[in-house]
């Protein structure tokens, strides 16, 4: 068979099921990679989609991507294209029988698999981005509790484990590459990120597979995973939380590769609530996934899952002012000028500014998620639009949303100011 490998948000060679699936069917293979044009696109809040920061990340990734596929005797072929148009001119030109894919439930991308299908191309596309499979879940999909907790706790209940990652398949090694000679890169700024709680400009945060296991590794050969629970509401520094979104939300690790990682760690240093509180985010991550699963589109309508009655206003000049960093409220423009300058902000802060756009400002809760898309290195569809919503109380918080007391929260997290120092302009 003749397939094309379609790389998705799942950048990497390791644990990659839907790539080892086909490489086991095809005789030869071609590896694609297509910058969808709508990536290049003002979106409707009339903002870059993709912001500067992600767009260097990604491009680490890529290259390095592009470097091993060259080592195993084959080449990365990249476009900046309309998905559908790219993938289906590359099907009649080298006569491939099927794409392979990861499979994304959301909009845009299922679309692009819907574009293909309807012109009879095959599409193998497989669900490979969340640590438990469809399959292991010990309810149906449209069973999927509406309420966090009692997901974490089916989950539990049920005993289920995630599956081991798997390796680079050897089948790659021997395998007959296909190529289209393609290669468009983008055009990256880089900037020094010293500043950063993730600095990409720096060897260990870099985009790619390699930093990602690599600091991996270090994490894990280190104290941190076993005062996770006490560090993780810290504002500042590369050692309060994981630190893995960025590599996860690309797919240059998977959630598997993580659970491996703290499993080992569990069974030969440390077991306690740290950890577990490790796993107990990763069911977070899945969570979200699912329930762009169960309920589809929704999640994207102003209402969002329309669990609750939430009122949803926007005044664009508060947006405005809120993205700029420039409110009233200094501890808010410290978090939106972190944002802006690095791409990562803590989970802490993304709740924070959250709250106050949406109670605050009287915003639209999906121009603060279209911000955070553009702006955020570890951008993820499903975390970024279901913890909006779940703030703005169109989501799935069964308190019907988050209105948080900034100066509480300031009082808490940032009682000398050094966040607000730090991040002050003047
Ligand atoms: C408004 C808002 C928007 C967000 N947008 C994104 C996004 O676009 N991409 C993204 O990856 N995360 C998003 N998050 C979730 C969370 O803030 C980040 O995953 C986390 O801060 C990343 O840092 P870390 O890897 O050090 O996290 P850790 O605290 O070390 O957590 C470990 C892992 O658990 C998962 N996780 C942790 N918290 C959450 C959460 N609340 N929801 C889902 N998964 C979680 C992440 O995969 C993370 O890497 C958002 C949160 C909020 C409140």
């Amino acid at each position: 068979m003749r397939s094309i490998y379609w790389f998705r948000n799942d950048l990497r060679l390791n644990d990659n099921l839907s790539l080892n699936l086909a490489l086991a069917k095809s005789d030869a293979i071609l590896f694609v990679y297509v910058h969808d044009i709508a990536n290049e696109k003002n979106c409707p809040w009339g903002f870059e989609r993709l912001g500067q920061h992600r767009r260097l990340f990604l491009s680490q990734g890529l290259a390095e991507l592009e470097e091993k596929l060259s080592k195993s005797g084959h080449s990365l072929n990249t476009y900046v294209d309309d998905s559908v148009t790219v993938l289906a001119d590359l099907v009649k030109k080298h006569k491939i029988d099927t794409i392979f894919c990861e499979s994304i439930a959301s909009y845009d991308e299922a679309k692009q698999i819907e574009g293909l299908k309807a012109q009879g191309i095959n599409v193998n596309s497989l669900w490979q981005s969340s640590l438990f499979s469809n399959d292991q879940l010990p309810f149906d999909i449209n069973d999927l509790p509406n309420v966090f907790t009692n997901f974490r706790k089916a989950i539990e209940l049920s005993g289920i484990k995630p599956n081991k990652p798997v390796n680079t398949p050897e089948k790659l090694f021997n395998t007959d590459s296909i190529t289209d000679n393609h290669l468009v890169l983008f055009n990256v700024k880089t900037i020094d990120y010293q500043k950063s709680s993730f600095p990409i400009s720096y060897k260990d945060f870099m985009g790619g597979e390699k930093a990602g296991i690599s600091y991996l590794k270090k994490y894990f050969n280190s104290e941190k995973p076993s005062t996770y629970k006490k560090t993780r509401n810290e504002l500042m520094g590369i050692n309060f939380s994981t630190k893995m979104s960025p590599w996860l939300s690309n797919g240059f690790l998977s959630s598997r590769q993580i659970f491996n990682f703290l499993e080992d760690y569990e069974n030969k240093k440390t077991k306690n609530e740290s950890t577990y509180w490790i796993f107990f985010e990763l069911m977070w991550r899945d969570y979200f996934r699912f329930i762009f699963k169960k309920f589809g589109n929704n999640i994207f309508h102003k209402q969002g899952l329309k669990f609750f009655k939430a009122k949803v206003e926007h005044s664009t000049n508060n947006f405005n002012l809120w993205m700029a960093g420039e409110t009233k409220n200094e501890f808010i423009n410290a978090g939106m000028v972190e944002l802006k300058e690095t791409g990562f902000l803590s989970n802490r802060m993304r709740q924070i500014v959250a709250s106050y756009l949406v109670n605050e400002l009287a915003c639209d809760w999906r121009a603060g998620a279209a911000w955070f898309e553009s702006q955020l290195i570890d951008y993820d569809v499903y975390s970024n639009q279901c913890n909006w919503a779940y703030i703005a109380g169109c989501g799935t918080d069964p308190r019907g949303g988050r209105h948080f007391n900034i100066d509480k929260q300031r009082e808490a997290y940032d009682p000398q100011s050094k966040y607000v120092k730090f991040w002050s302009r003047s």
